[in-house]
């Protein structure tokens, strides 16, 4: 063979073992990036480097060193340490004399060919990698994002060149490194708001029902399936919640049956929706008062995606509610009679006493004759209230003059007051309605108005026609009412500042009777009012 031609196959065996070199390095990153691509946790990007990105290379040692956000860094992974160096591993203050300090500071790898050639300043680092049976050495910094996150550390037994392949590839490897860490800690940290977001919705009190637009369950809390009358939550995932409320007898608060077709609101309602029902499981027989609220989640184009309903158990303070009831419904029956017979007696006492003439005896007695009525009226609000919470307020309607009502009331109030009582009535204004009950919501409207404007003591009582409805309003110039109790007060025994603004006598009944009376009319009450300037209440009824 000439010297020439031996040159060429010579040349020849050196490409063909430079290409399969370099086809199976490729082989072995394209093997990692799958095997990375599959690594769920830290550790498992860490022994895929650390057994297969190290074969590839054919490193003998090395680690994986991750920088802590107080600079510090940690060694998470290492292969073929000497055992008595591992357990100081933890976490490492930067240190000019580290190796993994300088990339971590330069950003830039840094190559040893020869352990014996690295300077006398680096000889912890010559010390540790000749202890692990090396000769030579490299620290390449593992980027994201341009920022450096921690270091990848090769040692191998002989000293190395290091060719721009070599170089390449472990660039290559520790890229593949840095964004497998990228991905699995962004996946711990999703799976640990997760895991926080479950122990939470698992404790809170109240019952959490998600469904999608079918009306599917996406997710339900154990309060939630538990008030479903399951023992736990998974029997009830994907579960449709039209079909679970079958086993329920549904009812709103007046006991009237309400059918809830899923819970899920078309279109998409933006604020919360509240409701208060009674549940009655039809086979245990089990019952409870649940406030539901619901909120929906929509996509981007608006349309609905998903319902979130919470279920609060309100069981409890409904029995509280229905004890207290009890309580006024028996004490206003109870106080009824004695009242009347000691009214019946104060008038043969008073026509008695009226026989002889203007007595000391006579003053006293009218002075009772007066408590016992406003006693009266307490009684008589005490029996309206349990009335309307058993749903027993009774109208006799009847045709008259509204004018005429307001001219009575007016004029009964001018006896015990000192306020100048102004009538604006505009026109006659005819109603169909209860007599009594609108005199009572007049009488309400006006003690309210003198009572609460001790200093101004004008008071203007109108009454018109707006859009074939009649208006009737009573304007004062005293108190006011602040903007956040404005619709309290209709509330049953609600009084602003709890009634201890020194105002006088009331229970916060007279504008929930009111209210209702109105209500049962199919009229409106309303309520305009300015902290410190006063109130204007009204209320409409439909014109006879
Ligand atoms: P009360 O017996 O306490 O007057 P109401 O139901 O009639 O009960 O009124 C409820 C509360 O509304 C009152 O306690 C008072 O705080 C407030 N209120 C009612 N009318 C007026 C008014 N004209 N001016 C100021 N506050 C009023």
């Amino acid at each position: 063979m000439s010297k020439q031609l031996l040159k060429t196959v010579k040349l020849d065996k050196k490409a063909r073992s430079d290409s399969t070199g370099a086809l199976r390095r490729a082989k072995g990153i394209a093997h990692v990036a799958q095997l990375l691509s599959m690594a769920q946790t830290k550790s498992e990007v860490a022994k895929t480097i650390m057994e297969e990105g190290f074969a590839v290379l054919t490193a003998k040692s090395g680690d994986i060193s991750l920088l802590h956000e107080d600079g510090s860094f940690e060694i998470v992974a290492q292969k073929g340490y000497p055992k008595n160096f591992s357990a100081k591993w933890s976490s490492i203050p930067q240190n000019e004399e580290l190796l993994t300090s300088r990339v971590l500071r330069t950003k830039k790898a840094y190559f040893i060919k020869n352990t014996d050639e690295l300077d006398e300043k680096y000889s912890t680092a010559r010390t540790f990698i000749k202890a692990s049976g090396s000769q030579s050495g490299a620290l390449i910094p593992l980027k994201l994002r341009g920022k450096v996150v921690g270091v990848l550390q090769f040692t191998f037994k002989k000293p190395q060149d290091f060719n721009r392949e070599d170089k390449m590839f472990m660039y290559t490897l520790a890229d593949q490194c840095a964004l497998a860490f990228d991905r699995v800690m962004a996946l711990e940290a999703l799976k640990t708001s997760r895991d926080q977001l479950e122990i939470i919705l698992k404790n809170t009190a109240d019952g959490i029902v998600v469904q999608d637009i079918n009306g599917n369950i996406v997710y339900i809390n154990d309060v939630g399936a538990h008030l479903a009358g399951y023992s736990g939550a998974n029997k009830l995932q994907g579960v449709n919640l039209t079909a679970l409320l079958k086993n329920f007898e549904i009812s709103d608060e007046n006991h009237v049956p309400i059918r809830i077709q899923g819970l899920i609101s078309r279109p998409p309602q933006k604020s919360i929706s509240q409701v208060l029902i009674h549940v009655v499981h039809k086979k245990s027989g089990e019952a409870y008062w649940l406030v539901a609220k619901s909120s929906s989640i929509s996509g981007a184009g608006g349309q609905l995606q998903l319902q979130i309903t919470t279920l609060q158990d309100v069981t409890q303070v409904k029995e509280l509610e229905r004890r207290k009831d009890d309580f006024i419904s028996v004490a206003s029956h109870e106080l009824k009679t004695p009242l009347s017979s000691m009214k019946l007696f104060i008038e043969i006492l008073l026509k008695r006493l009226q026989k002889v003439g203007e007595t000391q005896e006579r003053v006293y007695v009218e002075k009772l004759k007066q408590q016992a009525d406003r006693l009266q009226m307490l009684v008589n609000d005490l029996l309206d209230v349990s009335r309307i919470s058993n749903g027993k307020l009774q109208l006799s309607t009847e045709r008259f003059l509204l004018n005429e009502l307001i001219e009575d009331v007016t004029n009964e109030i001018r006896l015990v007051t000192s306020h100048l009582i102004e009538v604006k009535a505009e026109e006659q204004v005819y109603v169909f309605a209860d007599k009594y009950r609108i005199y009572q919501v007049i009488t309400n409207f006006l003690t309210n108005a003198v009572k609460y404007s001790p200093a101004n003591k004008k008071i203007i009582v109108s009454v018109s026609k707006k859009n074939s409805k009649a208006v009737v309003s009573v304007k004062d110039f005293g108190k006011g009412i602040p903007k956040s109790d404005q619709q309290k007060v209709f509330e049953r025994f609600y009084q602003v500042s709890g009634g201890k603004d020194g105002s006088g006598s009331g229970l916060g009944i007279g504008l929930y009777i009111s209210k209702e009376i109105i209500d049962r009319h199919g009229g409106m009450i309303s309520i305009k009012s300015n902290k410190g300037k006063g109130s204007t209440f009204s209320f409409n009824l439909p014109v006879a």
